[in-house]
């Protein structure tokens, strides 16, 4: 399976190095690697993770390998489409080989969180294309660290990313759907510029979306506006 690394949340830190909590060494080795493992996930303290190893605990034991299982199934089978870079459980994502989906239209979000919260709006029909991050020069992160060719390559050539069975509909317009961040409007110049270059529409996702925020935390209905109100980069 590709490895394809996120240029996001480069604040996250990995709490894996941090030494174990005092007392943690009462707990069977066994359960101290549970609440080990559960305390370096985003979000969860020490005092959550043992919570949580006790439930697993006390679980019956098929509920408990079920959460195993569905670790494994998402390690062993979910991967990057190959035209957008959404995710899915095979080459193409479930959008891009939906027949019915406007392939003249490609909306760029910078990670497939942002995509899940668009298309639960369920007011736009076209396609995705994920960059995989955003344009950051401080942290070192360049057009190459993105999926930036790959998306001038399906522009270039939409014949080769039309599923089999569908036939291949050049781009007219790209979306841009970066955050509204410093970042991302710097990704967005970068990208409007050179996809102008050839020869297609490049609009950008309208008013609403607080500057500085997060399409992943926007409600619908302020997503749904920026969808519909989208203005032209010039
Ligand atoms: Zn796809």
């Amino acid at each position: 399976m590709e490895q394809i690394a996120y240029h996001v949340d480069m604040s996250s830190r990995d709490t894996r190095s941090r030494p174990p909590a005092a007392g943690s060494s009462a707990y069977p080795e066994p359960i101290r690697a549970l609440i080990d493992e559960l305390a370096a996930l985003p979000g969860i303290g020490r005092r959550s993770a043992e919570r949580l190893a006790f439930h697993i605990l006390k679980s019956p034991e098929p509920d408990a390998l079920r959460l195993a299982d569905a670790v494994r199934a998402v390690k062993k089978t979910v991967r990057h489409c190959r035209s957008c870079f959404n995710l899915g459980d095979s080459d193409r994502c479930a959008i891009c080989a939906d027949p019915k989906r406007d392939r003249s239209r490609i909306l760029v979000v910078e990670q497939p969180k942002d995509l899940i919260a668009l298309e639960q709006t369920g007011m736009y029909k076209g396609l995705y294309h994920v960059l995989m991050g955003r344009l950051s020069p401080l942290d070192n992160v360049g057009p190459g660290d993105l999926t930036v060719s790959a998306l001038f390559d399906r522009i270039k050539h939409p014949d080769k990313h039309a599923p089999e069975g569908v036939e291949a509909t050049p781009v007219g317009e790209v979306v841009l759907g970066l955050n509204p961040t410093v970042e991302g409007d710097g990704t967005a110049l970068y990208l409007a510029e050179r996809l102008r270059a050839l020869q297609v529409r490049v609009s950008r996702l309208a008013r609403g979306l607080p500057t500085g925020g997060s399409l992943e935390f926007a409600n619908k209905a302020v997503l749904a506006d920026a969808i519909s109100g989208r203005q032209e980069m010039m």
